[in-house]
Formats: C-alpha cells, sequence, structure tokens
C-alpha cells in the first residue's frame, strides 16, 4: 500500500525476486485497458517476468469497475496465485479497492472513507501482511511534480490527444478510465485546441499545472485513507522511504553519472525498504 509515486511497484518486484508471488493490480485506474503512460502502469520490462494480474485487463466499455466487481475478480485472482503454489502481492493505492476485496464481509452502500463513513473492518477473510510504503509529503511532492514531467517526456500529452474524443465532453459523465489524472485536464485543453494543431504553450502549462496538483491532492487522499485503515485495526508495517527518495532526486540533478548517487539511493532502498520489508513476510509466511 501507499501514496501514488512512493515505490510500491518497485517494492513488488524486489520482493518477488525474493518470494515466489504474483502480483494482483489495486488500482483502480490501471485495471483498465488503455492509457498506458498517464495511469503510470509498471511496464513489461519493470515487471521482470513476474506475473501481473488484473493490470490493464479490463474493457472500459464494459463501464466502471465497481469495488464489488474488484473483489469478486481480486478473489478469483487470488485463488489462481495459491494454487499455483505463490504468494498474492496485492499491490496499488486505491484503498477503496483494497477494503473492498479484503474485509470478511463487505457491504457496497457502506461509506468507509467519507466524511461521516462508517469505519472499516479490521475483520478479514484472508491472512494479510500490510507493507505500506511512505514517503514525506514535501518530499513526495516535489518527486510527484517531476514524475509528470517524465511522464509527459514520455508521451503522456500524445497518448491523451489520441484518446480525446471531441463528442465526449460531459464532465458529469466521466466513468472508468476518463477519470484517470490527465484526461479532464487535457480534455479541457484539446476543447480549445483540438489536435492535431500545434501545442498552445499557455494553456498546455495550466494543464501540466491542474495535473500536478490534483496529483498532490491525491497522494494526500491516499494517505488519509490509509491512516484510516490503520485506525480501524489494520496492522500496517510503515516503512520509510523518503531518504532513498532526497538521494535519488538529488542524483538525478546532478545528472545520471553524477556523485555516486544514483548508487547510494538504491542502498538505502535496499537497508530501509527492502530489507525490513523481507523479514516482515518471512516472518509472515513461517507463521
Ligand atoms: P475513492 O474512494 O475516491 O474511490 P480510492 O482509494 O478507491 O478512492 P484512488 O486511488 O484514491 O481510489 O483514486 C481516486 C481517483 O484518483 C481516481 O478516480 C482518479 O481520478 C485518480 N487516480 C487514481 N489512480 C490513478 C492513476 N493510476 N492514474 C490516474 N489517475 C488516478
Amino acid at each position: 500500500m501507499g501514496a501514488t509515486g512512493c515505490g510500491k511497484s518497485r517494492l513488488s518486484i524486489d520482493l518477488a525476486s525474493l518470494f515466489p508471488a504474483e502480483v494482483i493490480n489495486s488500482d483502480k485506474m490501471q485495471v483498465y485497458r488503455g492509457l498506458d503512460i498517464t495511469t503510470n502502469k509498471i511496464t513489461p520490462a519493470e515487471r521482470r517476468g513476474v506475473p501481473h494480474h488484473l493490470l490493464g485487463s479490463y474493457d472500459p466499455d464494459n463501464g466502471e469497475m465497481s469495488p464489488s466487481l474488484f473483489r469478486s475478480l481480486g478473489h478469483a485472482a487470488i485463488s489462481g496465485v495459491a494454487a499455483r503454489g505463490n504468494s498474492p502481492l496485492l499491490v496499488g493505492g486505491s484503498n477503496s479497492f483494497i477494503h473492498a476485496l479484503l474485509v470478511e464481509r463487505f457491504d457496497p452502500d457502506a461509506d468507509v472513507f467519507g466524511a461521516l463513513g462508517q469505519p472499516a473492518s479490521p475483520e478479514l477473510r484472508y491472512d494479510c501482511c500490510f507493507l505500506w510504503v511512505d514517503v514525506s509529503l514535501p518530499v513526495l511532492e516535489e518527486y510527484l511534480s517531476k514524475r509528470v514531467d517524465d511522464m509527459l517526456d514520455m508521451g503522456m500529452f500524445e497518448e491523451l490527444a489520441q484518446y480525446y474524443d471531441p463528442a465526449r465532453t460531459d464532465p458529469g459523465g466521466r466513468i472508468g478510465l476518463r477519470k484517470a489524472i490527465g484526461v479532464p485536464e487535457f480534455d479541457r485543453y484539446f476543447k480549445k485546441h483540438p489536435p492535431p494543431r500545434p501545442r498552445e504553450e499557455g494553456a498546455y502549462e495550466e494543464a501540466v499545472w491542474e495535473i500536478k496538483e490534483n496529483t498532490r491532492q491525491l497522494a494526500k487522499r491516499q494517505i488519509g485513507k490509509i491512516l484510516r485503515l490503520r485506525g480501524c485495526g489494520w496492522e500496517l508495517r510503515r516503512l520509510d522511504a523518503t531518504e532513498s527518495f532526497r538521494l535519488a532526486m538529488a542524483a538525478e540533478e546532478e545528472g545520471e553519472g553524477g556523485g555516486g548517487g544514483r548508487g547510494r539511493w538504491r542502498d538505502v532502498w535496499e537497508r530501509q525498504v527492502i530489507g525490513p520489508s523481507e523479514k516482515i513476510v518471512k516472518r509472515f509466511l513461517q507463521e
């Protein structure tokens, strides 16, 4: 678990090289097929051969993936992974999906994360070991802003230009993948400057600013939800990845070869995140 950008996917692949495991995605935008850059899906190369489930497999034309549907598809995926003798690693930032899948009794009408929400149940239908990757908010915010720039460099704008449909302009009608951060922001832009017109710098910068701001807000909400689950008795083990993020960003600024910083962030990540996670998971699997 963890807010967007905090290194959950990286940790899952690192763990899957230590234990036989398969990943089940629990990011509510990454379950849909399409917009791989915009939703920041882990690439096939980054998966390093680890099988992934519910990642880009759901056709967005089938409508919205509800928490109830995720609960049943997730359960089927977990059973399949367990039948192969592997450990299911549930990885993703959608706490409402994680909650729906794991609780013993799921009430689709209960508003667990709303302002007046009923508290989440501490009773779970599986034996769970929770790892929460946390990065202090100011550091995470700086990283997220850079990540949006990187995603744009990777082709996010072009991906969204292709996805843009002028017939789809009603913001109230947004469902499923159309809610992904980047879609509404650039839909507004494309409405005024339809592709393939040359980029209009002012409006473009405004859309990018909104994406950064909305990503920042998402991270804050996600951390709030994680704290809420912990407050309801979920035993989350917190791993602090702040220092490795700080070092990685400093190394990036110095340039890829500069100052030996690239190696250092990885060392700190191994010492402060992978090492403790490995111990926690090992103990859990032996119990
Ligand atoms: P909620 O209770 O709001 O449904 P949640 O915990 O189930 O929250 P979140 O992960 O917080 O789900 O996602 C909420 C919203 O954040 C999404 O509807 C979408 O707008 C945006 N979002 C989440 N993940 C992504 C992503 N990978 N790419 C783009 N946008 C995302």
